[in-house]
């Protein structure tokens, strides 16, 4: 094509009628559902997407059962505030940590996709996982692929095939659907805890019961029905495509410079000597797309990057002796300049980015101090005095123990020098596991360590032999001045 056609094309491509974004592809214009009856998807993505799913799936039913030092791989406990990480306790004395992911998580999310589209919802959201790799096959495998779906839905409900199909089919969605409500209320609780509402009489846990059927018919209720229409309408991430994506972004894109000017195929035709593209308007990749669009209008906040169109177009270019990729993982600039150029210097900039803050994120997780203490003075008062030159402050302490294992700690003052530091109760804290402990201490500082009303103080957890944290805290002295009355 020449350059001057190239320009051409790209016009018209650019001033083409837009108005189908006006509206969503799976409501009709009486605001009625559309029904979609996705072809079932076969070809390379199609396999790397199903071991991937298949590595994620066994992820999720296994965490709950995995420990590490006798703690829960993943367990989000918003109910007793309790997070647990890999293993790793979060209180909520963590919260900064917290803050941090969350931030991080929020530009992840924002340089990941300004770089690389749609890439997650594609092959790890757990909306796409359980909804193409295990509902969708299960549909398939009942009421087989998209010609037998449209002909069993035009059927009569009267009709006995008709009902047995649909009425095992939805029987099989609400028995997964309670599986995963299962596995979801441990990530929430744990397992034992799970256990204890499973095993013990309904009457002892009718909140735990109410919640498994209420994340049941939830569950069900997505996958049976509502499903494409959360990543088009409900999902936060998804809406944000529209402020994310740029030009440059790697999205999956149809290519309009080799594949236009559309046209069906016929035999021994000399497309080319026609101004006829390799789009063969066959219409698969429509036919695959679970969420109802045509790719070759160009980007829409519908794709879900889930690559049916990928491999559907490929299938058709290798049965008509094209080369594959006239969909494919691309960017819209590296299509208008027919260019290859996916790892631009924006890309290796934001992924860089991402690295160094993954990586800040990791030390901080790594080097978090396996206690939390924290020292307040005793409300209400300021001051004792002990004698003519001593002087001392009461605080009430919270230890926590992030470790798994029961542990004894003790407190040392560090400075200033000459104080003390005295328990009250046993000098030795003994902390169960990921428990907190709470008690009180008093600090006695000598006249000439005093620093005016407000004294540094500096107190040492210890455990054995090992100082594992330090705390600063303030004392409250006397005025050092003369007219001053104790
Ligand atoms: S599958 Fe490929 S050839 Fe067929 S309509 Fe889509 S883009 Fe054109
Ligand atoms: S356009 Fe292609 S990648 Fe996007 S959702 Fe449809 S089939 Fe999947």
């Amino acid at each position: 094509m020449s350059t001057q056609d190239t320009e051409k094309l790209l016009q018209e491509t650019l001033a083409k009628d837009e108005s189908f974004r006006d509206s969503i592809g799976t409501i009709d214009e009486k605001g009625g559902r559309k029904w979609l009856f996705p072809k079932k998807p076969s070809g390379r993505f199609t396999d790397y997407r199903r071991y991937v799913s298949y590595f994620l799936l066994a992820i999720f039913f296994s965490f709950p059962f995995l420990r590490i030092d006798g703690q829960p791989m993943l367990m989000l406990n918003v109910l007793e505030r309790k997070f647990v990480i890999f293993g790793q306790i979060f209180w909520p004395a963590d919260f900064f940590l917290f803050v941090l992911a969350a931030i991080s998580g929020i530009l992840f999310i924002a340089v990941f996709t300004v770089a690389f589209g749609r890439l997650f919802c594609g092959w790890i959201c757990p909306q796409t996982i359980f909804m193409e790799h295990v509902f969708r096959r299960i549909e398939y495998w009942i009421e087989g692929d998209r010609n037998k779906q449209l002909k069993l839905s035009r059927m009569s409900w009267k009709n006995p095939e008709k009902l047995r199909k649909k009425g095992l089919k939805n029987v099989i969605f609400y028995a997964i659907a309670f599986l995963i409500s299962n596995f979801f209320l441990m990530y929430i609780i744990g397992n034992e805890a799970w256990w204890g509402i499973v095993s013990d009489p309904p009457s002892q846990h009718l909140a735990g019961l109410s919640a498994m059927i209420g994340f049941s018919g939830v569950f069900y209720f997505v996958f049976a029905w509502f499903r494409e229409q959360v990543c088009i309408m409900v999902c936060p991430y998804g809406r944000l495509q529209g402020a994310l994506l740029d030009r440059n972004s790697i999205v999956i894109a149809y290519d309009y410079l080799r594949g236009e000017k559309r046209g069906k195929f016929r035999k021994k035709e000399d497309r080319e000597a026609l101004g006829k593209g390799d789009c063969i308007d066959c219409h698969q990749c429509v036919d695959v797309c679970p969420t109802g669009i045509d790719i070759r209008d160009g980007t829409q906040l519908e794709c879900i990057n889930c690559t049916a169109c990928i491999d559907a177009c490929d299938s058709i270019m290798d049965k008509v002796g094209k080369p594959r990729g006239l969909i494919r993982y691309d960017s819209e600039n590296n299509i208008a300049e027919g260019k290859k150029k996916i790892w631009t210097a924006r890309v290796k900039a934001y992924s860089a980015v991402l690295v160094i803050l993954l990586g800040i994120f990791g030390f901080l997780v790594a080097s978090r101090s396996p206690v939390q203490a924290i020292f307040l003075r005793v409300p209400g008062q300021r001051f004792q005095k002990v004698d003519e030159n001593r002087f001392s402050n009461a605080y009430n302490f919270k230890l926590m123990n992030k470790t798994p294992e029961q542990r004894a700690y003790h407190f040392q003052l560090l400075a200033p020098a000459g104080g003390s530091l005295r328990t009250a109760g046993d000098s030795l804290i003994q902390v169960a596991p990921s428990k907190m402990a709470e008690g009180a201490v008093i600090i006695t500082l000598p006249r000439q360590a005093l620093e005016g009303t407000s004294t540094d103080v500096e107190v040492a957890v210890y455990h054995q032999d090992k100082r594992i944290e330090t705390i600063k805290t303030g004392f409250t002295g006397p005025l050092v001045s003369p007219s001053f009355q104790e």
